[in-house]
């Protein structure tokens, strides 16, 4: 997707602090860390939000959750973390490219606000 900052992260057109990658798969640092650890995870095929997923698309949704525990095991994140993602303006989404917000390394509220 061309206006799509992900996409763009994707294909290296911008820079981003990659973490960790599959051929599906994407993980990089969130530019404005809310916590110690704050990962992105995406999948590399565009899919705007959860709305827009077809069952298709179940297998690589699996993959995007388990990039999250493979991190989470490489980065000795034994504490906890925390996996979140917004959907659509009440939520707050900002990039309209499916993605989990991976937070740790600090105890984290809850409920969040
Ligand atoms: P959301 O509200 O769930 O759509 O959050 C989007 C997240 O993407 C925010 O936490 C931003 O800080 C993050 N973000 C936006 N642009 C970039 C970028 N170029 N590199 C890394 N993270 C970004
Ligand atoms: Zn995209």
């Amino acid at each position: 997707m061309q206006d799509c900052i992900f996409c763009k992260i994707i294909n290296r057109e911008i820079p981003a602090e990659i973490v960790y990658e599959t051929d599906s798969v994407l993980v990089f640092k969130d530019i404005r860390p809310a916590a110690p650890v704050h990962l992105l995870l995406i999948p590399k095929k565009h899919i705007p939000t959860f709305f827009d997923l077809e069952p298709a698309d179940a297998a690589l949704m699996g993959e995007l959750q388990m990039a999250a525990t493979e991190v989470a095991r490489r980065l000795g994140l034994q504490n906890g973390f925390r996996l979140v993602s917004n959907t659509g303006r009440d939520a707050g989404q900002l990039v309209f490219h499916i993605h989990y917000h991976l937070l740790a390394g600090r105890e984290l509220k809850w409920p969040p606000g």
